[in-house]
Order: structure tokens, then sequence, then C-alpha cells
């Protein structure tokens, strides 16, 4: 079975019929992570974490610390795409040098894009590394926490202010660069069709998603048995989230825990999904249940389910899907 998975590496991520193709990439944490990220067939990085660089030391990383680590991912993958987040800190993750004060509800609270739009100064130091890192790979920027369009357009603004900077400064930068945004709060989701306007794609974080849908704290163990992937509302809101980027002409991918589990694969193919970004080790389960299935029977699939009532049965569904095509 192994060897099985091994073969499937450089095979693209079709459907049995050849009528869709996606792309699947690899999350990681450190330029150490692009080794495994090609290793496993990787096409891209669906999203680079940027928050580690940041972590675990007494000083901010300056722009030039920054800006040779996406060179360093850019030019490994090139000429794959690489999706670098913004920082995204807060929430349960914190930084010693910068002052975060203690909060009653920290994940609700002063995290991510707004941490940034707060401190536009060390916001525009990380924007100008990786526009910097952007000419030697085919980089794209996403913003973590968006809720609302002002935060998007805030944030625009100053990567608009970092370009003219680096355009006095004669630094080159790839002028063509797209910018997207993570969708993991409700109210990003539930207005796709707003935000899809303004942004050049949307990546689905479901582990946020589904912390803040379903109002269970991701880090709670006391409560992990109600944190669902497969809840209808969680269903619904992914397929608003794709229909509304495709309507719109843009393309959605997925950054979660969802887009590596093989039980999701097929509803996530048949609502049009166009990248599914993951741990590197899941990449070749996923690959097969995709190359498993015609697109038509994905879509099935998927409406059945976006019709079901409960995950329980939606979960039973999916698992007689996967013991048909072992
Ligand atoms: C997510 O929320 O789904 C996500 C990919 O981001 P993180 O797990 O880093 O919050
Ligand atoms: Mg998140």
């Amino acid at each position: 079975y192994k060897e099985e998975l091994k073969k499937l590496k450089d095979l693209p991520a079709e459907t049995k019929d050849g009528k869709r193709r996606v792309e699947l990439a690899a999350n990681i944490g450190t330029p150490k992570d692009v080794k495994g990220a090609l290793e496993h067939g990787a096409e891209g990085i669906g999203l680079y974490r940027t928050e580690f660089l940041y972590m675990d030391r007494e000083t901010l990383p300056d722009e030039e610390e920054q800006f040779q680590a996406y060179k360093q991912v850019a030019e490994a993958m090139n000429p794959r795409p690489v999706i670098i987040r913004t920082l995204d800190i807060g929430g349960d993750k914190k930084l010693p040098f910068l002052e975060m004060p203690e909060e009653l509800n920290p994940f609700l609270g002063w995290r991510a894009i707004r941490m940034c739009l707060d401190n536009p100064e060390l916001f525009k130091v990380q924007l100008r590394a990786i526009l910097r890192a952007s000419h030697y790979g085919n980089i794209k920027i996403m913003y973590p926490m968006i809720s609302s369009l002002s935060e998007l357009r805030r944030a625009n603004t100053i990567l608009e202010e970092a370009k003219d900077e680096l355009r006095r400064e004669g630094i080159p930068f790839d002028e063509n660069l797209e910018v997207g945004i993570m969708v993991e709060i409700p109210s990003a989701a539930i207005t796709a069709d707003i935000l899809a306007k303004e942004v050049d794609f949307f990546s689905i974080g479901t582990n946020d998603l589904i912390q803040y849908t379903l109002a269970v704290d991701r880090m709670n163990e006391k409560i992990a048995n109600l944190y669902e992937p497969f809840h209808p509302a969680v269903l619904r809101l992914i397929k608003n989230v794709i229909d509304a980027s495709h309507r719109a002409g843009k393309w959605t991918g997925m950054c979660g825990e969802m887009a590596g589990d093989p039980l999701a694969a097929p509803i996530l193919l048949g609502m049009g999904l166009d990248e599914f970004s993951m741990s590197a080790t899941s990449i070749s389960q996923v690959k097969k249940v995709i190359r498993s299935l015609t697109f038509e029977q994905a879509k099935q699939i998927a409406d059945k389910a976006l019709e079901m009532e409960s995950p329980a049965e939606i979960k039973e569904m999916l698992n007689k899907v996967l013991e048909e095509i072992k």
C-alpha cells in the first residue's frame, strides 16, 4: 500500500475521467520544510506560516532576515506557487518582545491581521520582505483572520505603501503578485461575494472556521467531540465561499486540516475546490481519492452531503465511498 502511494507522487491530482484537475499543495512553517513538500509531490506551498520566524527569540526578525527566508522558499519551489501568510500571532501564539495583554478570550482577541493593522510599521517590514522575495519566484500574499472588507482594504493600503517605497528605491518585485485572504471567520465566509471582488483568491482556514462557526475552542479537549468538520453549517459555508469566488472569476483553496482528510476529499472536490493544501505526508492519500472518482461522482456526493442533516449521516456516506474505491 505504501508503494502504491509512492507511485502517485508524480501523477496529477485529476479525476478518473480527466474532467477536473486540482492542485495539491503543502503547508510549511520554515524553509527547511520545503524538501519534504517536494518529496511528497507538492505542486506548491498553499500556506507558509511565517510566525515561526518570529517565535522563540528575543527580538523581531528584520527585513533582511525575513527576505532571506522567503526568497529561499520561493527559489526552491520556483516556478511552483508559494502562498506566504502574513504574521498570525496572538490567540495561542505569543511573542516575547511584543507587549500582548492578557485576554479573557484570546481567540476572539488581538491577533493576526488585527495586531498587524495596529502596528503598521511592523507589518510593513514583513510586506517589504515578501515583496522583495517575490522577484525570485512565484509568491502570493495572504492575510489571516480577515473579518471584513475594511480590514482587507487597510491591509492593501499598507501593501501599496510598501510597493511605492520599493519602486522609489529601485528594488525589484513582482508587480503582478496575487493577494488573497484566509476565510476562517464566519463573517468572511458569509460575505464571500463582497470580498471576492477585491481579492485574487481565497484560502479556507477550516481549523479556525470550524472553531468560530460552532463556538468550539479548538484547543479545549473537553469539547473536542463537538469540533466537527462535517457539520452541515461548516459545509454550507465552504460551499458558499467556493461558489462566490467562482462567480467572481477567482479561485479558492483550503489550508486547514480538513484539506488533508481523505474522508473530506470527495465533497471538497465535488464542490469545486481548486487547491488543497495540507501536511505533505497527506498528499498521496488525498490524491488517491481524487484519482478514484469521476468529477460527476464527486459532484453528486457533494450535493447529497449538502442535503443531509447530520455529521453522522454525512460521514457514513463518505466512509462507504472510501470503502468502495479502496
Ligand atoms: C486555519 O485556521 O485553518 C489555518 C490554516 O490557520 P492556523 O491553523 O495557523 O490558525
Ligand atoms: Mg487560522
